[in-house]
């Protein structure tokens, strides 16, 4: 079952997302891989798959991963955010854990966590309903 995946990591961690994106590689290139900007353009070189890029998490593309799931359109974000050091575009990060948890969507902000959802069967073989709010 194809899913759409977000995947974004803040600068410190870019590093553990490619790792991690490269150990997962042959279940990643299953679904439809979506990123911010810089995040995106990494991942497409490391991985050699084809990733829709939106724009750099601070000039808007947090928020435009956050349009995807108010439209019900994203399955599952990644998202290594960096705990250390403050963000400039904090508020739309804070905006897009948010979308996430109104919209019910898996997202793992950790590599044990992203481990965990991306070998999930209730994920990956069609039988887990994700619950809806109610509209
Ligand atoms: P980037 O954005 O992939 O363009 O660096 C990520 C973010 O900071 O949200």
């Amino acid at each position: 079952m194809q899913k759409t995946i977000a995947l974004v990591a803040h600068d410190h961690k870019k590093p553990d997302l490619i790792k991690w994106a490269l150990e997962h590689k042959s279940e990643l290139s299953k679904h439809k891989l979506v990123a911010t900007g810089t995040t995106g353009g990494l991942l497409m070189k490391a991985l050699a798959l084809d990733i829709h890029r939106y724009k750099s998490g601070p000039l808007g593309g947090d928020q435009q991963i956050g349009a995807l799931i108010a439209e019900n359109k994203l399955d599952c974000l990644i998202f290594f955010w960096d705990p250390l050091n403050p963000a400039p575009h904090d508020p739309d990060v804070k905006a897009l854990l948010r979308l996430c948890s109104v919209w019910n969507v898996p997202v793992a902000c950790n590599m044990s966590t992203a481990d965990m959802v991306i070998t999930s069967p209730l994920f990956f073989d069609g039988s887990y309903q994700r619950q809806l709010p109610d509209l």
